[in-house]
């Protein structure tokens, strides 16, 4: 995990879990090229596969926890 093939661009609200179609907080880069996004949930539960057919893993969801509190809401 230390080739970095290109520098990532930050995940948006439009960037998609391929799972359950969520907002995406990890985009995994394949060793074949391909590219996944992951929400926080999916990130999670499949992170040993990934880990295993990934070049590169970028991680979001630090997002998640660094919400400001602008709303009021507690979301989890
Ligand atoms: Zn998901």
């Amino acid at each position: 995990m230390t080739t970095v093939l290109t520098p990532a661009s930050p995940l948006t609200a439009a960037d998609r879990c391929d799972r359950c179609g969520a907002q995406a907080y990890l985009r995994v880069v394949l060793t074949s090229g391909g590219e996944l996004l992951f929400c926080a949930h999916h990130g999670r539960k499949f992170e040993p596969e990934l880990k295993k057919i990934a070049a590169e893993i970028q991680d979001e969801t630090d997002r998640l926890t660094a919400v400001p509190a602008s709303t009021g809401e507690d979301e989890r």
